[in-house]
């Protein structure tokens, strides 16, 4: 939970509240400093959704509850923020139920999209260029056959990697649309945009990752080697009411994943060695 201020201040020095999941593990990740109100569920009565818990926070906060932000991931929870007259950002723990969590005044896909500035808070300070960087995570393999679902007939070829051996990698990373840079062993590095997304063919248990490396090739490479640096984020996925509108937002994640790819931050990562797997 947030206390809403209006002066800029780094995220850490925003939140001022946690409350504990019974482990509370949080607590050994050297956030602790973060926060000047820790609570748990042993500290109230009524567990959520009843607001006991976000009221008596607002109590040792000494603040109203409609200067608070909530950030939850479970339905109890939302229940208990709104009820606490407190607004609320919901993360949903379950993926595609966001249906579910009509209560929050706002449903996002996951902590990446988080925007404290909609809510009178300061923004984040490490958005560059409409990216937001990330922790480089790496994944490779050998170009497999897609989905068939003619990506390149719409001029946006993505080079498929089957996810086996994967999958833990890609469940700690929301659905969405990242950029970085793809090696191919026989043809060099290039600057590449891609979408995380759900296996259609799967019954949406599984992701899948779909690399559109941004350079021209006069010919496929079904079956070579190519390596992966995802180096940040761009956007969640979204909904279009055309193909028009989605083939124009895919040009300009490009653009974007372009430009971010020339700042320093991100073009360091052009000359690392997992590119260019010699396999
Ligand atoms: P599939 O459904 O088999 O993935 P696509 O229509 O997505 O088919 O086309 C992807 C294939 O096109 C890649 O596997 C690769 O061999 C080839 N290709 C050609 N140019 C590119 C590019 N710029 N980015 C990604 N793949 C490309
Ligand atoms: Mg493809």
């Amino acid at each position: 939970m947030i206390r809403k201020m209006s002066t800029a201040q780094p995220l850490k020095k925003l939140v001022s509240c946690v409350i504990l999941d019974l482990d509370g593990t949080l607590l050994n990740t050297g956030w602790k400093e973060s926060f000047s109100v820790i609570i748990g569920g042993d500290e109230v009565r009524l567990g959520k959704p009843s607001p006991e818990i976000f009221l008596e926070v607002a109590k040792r906060l000494n603040v109203d509850p409609s200067s608070c932000l909530v950030i939850e991931d479970s339905l109890p929870g939302v229940t208990a923020g709104r009820a606490a007259g407190m607004e609320v950002v919901a993360v949903p723990s379950i993926p595609k139920q966001p249906h579910l969590y009509t209560l929050a005044d706002e449903v996002i896909n996951s902590l990446l999209d988080l925007r404290p500035e909609k809510w009178g808070l300061p923004p984040f300070q490490d958005w560059i260029k409409d990216t937001l960087p990330l922790e480089p995570w790496h994944i490779g393999g050998p170009v497999v056959k897609g989905f068939g679902r003619g990506s390149k007939v719409l001029g946006i070829p993505t080079a498929n990697l089957s996810t086996e051996g994967y999958g833990s990698l890609l469940s700690e990373h929301p659905s969405g649309v990242y950029f970085g840079w793809a090696g191919l062993s026989k043809r060099g590095v290039f600057k590449m945009v891609m979408s995380i997304g759900w296996n259609p063919y799967f019954n949406n248990t599984e992701k899948t990752i779909e690399p559109w490396l941004l350079h021209n090739f006069d010919e496929d490479f079904y079956g070579e080697e190519l390596r992966l640096i995802i180096v940040g984020y761009i956007r969640p996925e979204a909904n279009f009411s055309s193909l028009q509108s989605l083939i124009e937002k895919i040009h300009h994640d490009r653009k974007v994943a372009e430009e971010a790819l020339d700042l320093p931050l991100f073009s360091k990562y052009k000359d690392d060695p997992y590119l260019k797997s010699s396999t």
